[in-house]
Order: structure tokens, then sequence, then C-alpha cells
């Protein structure tokens, strides 16, 4: 399977991350990626975008270096009841975006908790995709979030950083194995993020590709196979 789409990129306006927006397209192109989504980090995480970022990201071209560039966030989840540090008026504006929980934003809850979190920040229509839930800091209830995933029609992302060996979220393969053979029994669709904070990381996606071929994941299943059916699920026009 050819994984030609990440949906998954940070640049220097999240805070902690390397390079700029140009950087990350120009990588991009090399990888031979079609489409890229800036996903930078929601205000709640320290030193991370201001609103008026991503009140202003319509100033990026719709493409560089002939890769297609969308417009995102990755907002955090800053309470159990689903709040995001976003709010609608924002976020209507954005092409895709990621809902995560993150440690310097929210302290974990239950198993329960988290779960009803999630399924709480699906119901936001603004939301498409649901990041790195295999994360055992913040354990979820697998088959009710994948069965909300499909009923909301949500993206789970499998998150190659999460699988690497200097991931911050360790410990998350086993999770995210769980999750993606739900998502196979209930076929809810995946997407794949590089999570790239700096340019050479775009479109790395090995561990996601391994386990993949582990569980003989069809393509049909896998969006960043294919960016028009991206777009389609995303409600975004193709152009060609
Ligand atoms: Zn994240
Ligand atoms: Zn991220």
């Amino acid at each position: 399977m050819k994984l030609i789409v990440d949906t998954h990129c940070h640049t220097i306006a999240s805070g902690h991350a390397y390079s700029t927006v140009q950087e990350m397209a120009q990588q991009a192109s090399e990888q031979k990626l079609s489409l890229i989504a800036m996903t930078d980090h929601g205000p709640a995480m320290p030193h991370a975008a201001s609103k008026l970022h991503f009140r202003n990201l319509k100033v990026l071209p719709s493409s560089m270096y002939g890769v297609e560039i969308l417009k995102g966030a990755e907002v955090n989840i800053v309470g159990m009841d689903g709040s995001l540090d976003l709010s609608d008026s924002i976020l209507q504006q954005l092409d895709l975006v990621i809902a995560s929980f993150h440690l310097p934003c929210i302290k974990p809850g239950s198993e329960k908790e988290n779960t009803s979190a999630v399924i709480q920040v699906m119901k936001n229509p603004y939301i498409h995709i649901l990041g790195h839930t295999g994360n055992p800091a913040y354990p979820v209830q697998i088959e009710r979030m994948v069965e909300a995933a499909g009923k909301y029609g949500k993206l789970i992302e499998i998150n190659n950083s999460s699988l690497t060996s200097h991931s911050f979220r360790k410990g998350s393969w086993d999770r995210c194995m769980k999750i993606l053979e739900t998502c196979l029994d209930y076929k809810v669709p995946v997407v794949v993020g590089s999570d790239a904070h700096i340019s050479w990381d775009v479109g790395k996606f090995e561990k996601a590709h391994e386990m993949f071929r582990q569980l003989n994941v069809p393509e049909s299943l896998v969006l960043c196979s294919d960016p028009k059916k991206l777009k389609k699920h995303l409600g975004i026009k193709d152009n060609e």
C-alpha cells in the first residue's frame, strides 16, 4: 500500500517543532506525497499557536511544490466533558481538525472518563480525526470508541510517531493493534499521521506500514492512500 497523504504535521508555530510550512511542504514533495495537513497544536499547549494563527491560515497557498496543503489544527481536549481549546467559529474555517489528549493540557482520567470525553468530542461536527488514541497514558474503551467513530463518521489516526523508539507515548503499539483490529471489524476508516515536528519526519510511516501488513489492512480502509477519498470524507471539493 502506498501512503501519499500525511494528515498530521507540526511547524515552528507549535512552539516545540522546528520547521516552517515551506520546509515541510518541500520535504513532502521530495517524499512524493500528494497532500499534507498542517496541524499545529491548539493554544492550550504551552507556547503553541494562538487563535489568530488558526484564523489567519487562509493566507497559506493551497498547494506548494506540487503538494496540496490542508489548513488544520491539532486541538487539545481540555475537559472531560469534551471541551476543546478552539471555538467552533474557528474550527469551521479549517479543512482538517484532529482532537487529542496531551499531558500539559489535561490530566488523564479513568478509562471510562477518557472514553466519554472522546465520545463527546466526536459529537462536534468540526472534528474529523481522533489523534493518537493508542496512548497508554489515556486509556480508552476501544470498542466503544471505534463504534462511536463509525456512528459519527470520524476517522481514527494511527500515529507513526507513537510507535517509534523515541516516542513520548511508549507502549502504544499493542493498543494501536487492538484499535486497528477493531476498526477492521467495524469498517471504520483510518488515517496515518507522521506527527512530524521537523521536516525530515514528514511522510515517515514505517511503523504504521508494518502494522497494516501484520493485520492485512485493506487499502480501502486507509484514507491516506488516496487524497481524493480523504477530501471527500472531509467535505472538501476536488479541483481536478
Ligand atoms: Zn498530539
Ligand atoms: Zn501532533
